[in-house]
This record gives C-alpha cells, sequence and structure tokens, in this order.
C-alpha cells in the first residue's frame, strides 16, 4: 500500500518568547511527527511538542554533526513521502535570512506539497523591545533588511553595499551584525549619514536574557561586546520620545549603557 504524502509546513518560530509564537505554529508542533529546528528556537518551544515528535537541531551552530542544507531538505522530503507531518521550525520568519527559497526548491523538484507559515521577525521584535516604530512618516518612510555577514562563493549577495543603504529616509535593521563596527562606520559616515543617527543593539530580543545598548553612528564603534543573535538598528526613528525618556538607553556620545531586563 502506497502512503500518502503528507504536506511540509515551513514555520517561523518568531524571536524566542514562546507568547510570539502564532496559534498556527503553535497548532503544527503540537501535531509533528518529525521537527526540524534551527539552533534559535528555545526549549520551552520545542517542549510542545509530544513526546512520540522526532526532533532535530539542524542548525548551523550544530557544527559537531554538520548537517547540510542538502541533508535537511533529505529528511524533509524522506519523512514526507513516509506520510509523516513534518514542521520546519525556523527562527523568527522563516522568509528572513532563513535559506526557505533553497527548501522550497528542493520540496518542488520533489512534488511534495508545503505551506509557510510566518512568524515574527527579529527585526520587528527588537523594534517592539525598543518601543519605536520601524517606519514613521515623519522621519523614516522605509525599513532596510540587510545581513552583516561577508559574501562568500555560496552566497555571492550576502555582502552589504554599505553606501547603498545610507539613507536618512530609513530604518536599518542589520541581522548577524558581528560585534565590529568600525568599517561599518566609516562606511555609512563616508556616504554622508549623520553622525547623529541614534543606532541600537539589541541582543536576544524579547527573551529572559534580553540586553540593549544605544549609541549613534559617531559611537557606534563603542558598542560593548553583546552576545549572539543580536540585531543592529540605525535610523532616525528610533529617535523618539520614549526611549529617551527610557533611562536606560542614553543616547549622548560616549554614554554607552548596556542594560539587562
Ligand atoms: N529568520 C530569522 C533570522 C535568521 S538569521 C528572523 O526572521 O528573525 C539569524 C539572525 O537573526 C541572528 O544572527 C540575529 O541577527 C537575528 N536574530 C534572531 N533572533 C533574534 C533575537 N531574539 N534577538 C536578536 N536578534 C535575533
Amino acid at each position: 500500500m502506497t502512503q500518502d504524502v503528507e504536506k511540509v509546513s515551513l514555520v517561523g518560530a518568531g524571536p524566542g518568547d514562546p507568547d510570539l509564537l502564532t496559534v498556527k505554529a503553535q497548532r503544527l508542533v503540537r501535531e509533528a511527527h518529525v521537527l526540524l529546528h534551527d539552533d534559535l528556537v528555545p526549549a520551552v518551544i520545542l517542549a510542545l511538542a509530544t513526546a512520540r515528535c522526532e526532533i532535530a537541531n539542524v542548525g548551523k551552530r550544530c557544527g559537531s554533526k554538520g548537517i547540510t542544507q542538502a541533508e535537511i531538505n533529505e529528511r524533509m522530503v524522506e519523512a514526507a513521502r513516509r506520510g509523516l507531518r513534518v514542521v520546519r521550525l525556523h527562527g523568527g520568519d522563516p522568509a528572513v535570512f532563513g535559506r526557505l527559497g533553497e527548501e522550497i526548491d528542493a520540496l518542488e523538484a520533489a512534488g511534495i506539497p508545503f505551506e509557510i507559515v510566518p512568524g515574527v521577525t527579529a527585526g520587528s521584535a527588537a523594534a517592539a523591545s525598543l518601543g519605536v516604530s520601524l517606519t514613521d512618516r515623519r522621519k523614516s518612510s522605509r525599513v532596510i533588511i540587510v545581513s552583516g555577514h561577508r559574501a562568500t562563493k555560496a552566497a555571492p549577495f550576502a555582502a552589504t553595499d554599505w553606501k547603498e543603504v545610507a539613507r536618512e529616509d530609513a530604518t536599518l535593521v542589520v541581522y548577524m551584525p558581528g560585534n565590529n563596527f568600525m568599517r561599518l562606520r566609516e562606511e555609512l559616515l563616508g556616504a554622508g549619514l549623520s553622525p547623529e543617527t541614534p543606532a541600537v543593539m539589541v541582543s536576544h530580543a524579547t527573551m529572559p536574557a534580553e540586553q540593549r545598548a544605544a549609541a549613534t553612528l559617531a559611537t557606534i564603534h563603542l558598542l560593548p561586546h553583546m552576545d549572539s543573535p543580536a540585531v543592529l538598528l540605525l535610523g532616525r526613528s528610533l529617535d523618539c520620545r520614549q526611549r529617551k525618556q527610557d533611562a536606560r538607553l542614553a543616547w549622548k556620545e560616549a554614554e554607552l549603557i548596556l542594560s539587562s531586563l
């Protein structure tokens, strides 16, 4: 007897706070037979799966096991063909820096149906924690999401042309920003962005270990080292009254305050 192929669910787990999981994501995790998750998905979310569910960390940091993207794709296809309900659980939103495109291609090539369930992306979560709007018709008419990563052979478009994104009318959200902002500072200042532009780094947004540090573009290289995962936000829309009143965030030069919630 041939087994019916199951649909694969490519699901966003949100930034870490289990309350920010969508109702649909929650249901799919509960119903999953196979759960393939990123490093960033916290245990409290994985705990929603049943005891029978086969759970595997397929994240990049799981380096010892060295699972490749091709192997992740194979596992999804093989389990779906066996009629198992597969949830590929990405941190944040699967469509933002999540190799979702490669997974879609693999599933389509194998003739496996799939659905995509969006999640709250880290940049939105960080803005919410800071109490700011990413766009603000008075200050910022666009949001630019970029990666701080260097380009590689496999990802030739990963490198950001900082001159291109240095815009007074944009909020820049840098994923995987690293901790060395000397080059970013030089390039953005060189491209004419104001040294007064507010910059905030948020690490572990929405999680118990959340930390935030504030600077301006001029002092961005002085931001303290913060643990991954972290995002860096830059732009005038971060300059709002609520943030100024927040004693934990100071904007004056050399007055960098690290806050723990
Ligand atoms: N798909 C994810 C991004 C994956 S790339 C999303 O939509 O959020 C991984 C990067 O996302 C991390 O290096 C970090 O820059 C960012 N990130 C993910 N979760 C985060 C969190 N809780 N707080 C801050 N940054 C986070």
